[in-house]
């Protein structure tokens, strides 16, 4: 499975749990779980957006820097900063 896969699964199940779920459990006790339960598959799609590789943006004719954060990432395949997958593939 790879990471665009695993995403599209969580943000689906995500989104049926959203229309179901919150909706019928508003006053029960384990409403605080599955509003948890969505903020960790949040973080989860997070990371995993982190290791689709994304092009660098090149910065006065010279920097490459990372489209999500701005870090410097010259050559370096993985943003130090924030973790980002970089692709420095010529198309
Ligand atoms: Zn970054």
């Amino acid at each position: 499975m790879t990471a665009e896969e695993a995403i599209s699964v969580i943000e689906t199940i995500s989104k049926i749990q959203d229309e179901y779920f919150i909706s019928e459990i508003m006053d029960t006790w384990y409403k605080e779980i599955v509003v948890d339960f969505h903020d960790a598959l949040a973080m989860a799609v997070d990371a995993l957006k982190k290791q689709i590789p994304v092009k660098p943006i090149l910065c006065d004719d010279e920097d490459l820097t990372c489209p999500t954060c701005g870090a410097d990432v010259d050559w370096k395949y993985y943003c130090e900063k924030c973790g980002q997958k970089i692709d420095h593939e010529e198309e």
